[in-house]
């Protein structure tokens, strides 16, 4: 049985273009698409950590 668990890799800041906000990018793995030429095949693995987990804790890290 797959694991259902949303997992991501890594995220980053990646967009500062308003005065004190942000956008936090985040990597969720196990991506189904499956796209030609995909920018990042490593996503295409059921690898990382389980995002629930950490979710909260990332946005309160960036909060403004
Ligand atoms: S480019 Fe890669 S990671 Fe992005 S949706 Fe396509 S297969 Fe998934």
């Amino acid at each position: 049985m797959a694991d259902a668990q949303l997992k991501y890799v890594e995220y980053a800041v990646t967009l500062e273009e308003v005065p004190t906000e942000i956008s936090l990018t985040i990597s969720i793995s196990n991506c189904r698409f499956r796209c030609h030429g995909c920018h990042s095949a490593y996503l295409q693995q059921d690898v990382g950590k389980p995002l629930l987990l950490d979710l909260m804790t990332l946005l309160r890290r960036y909060e403004g």
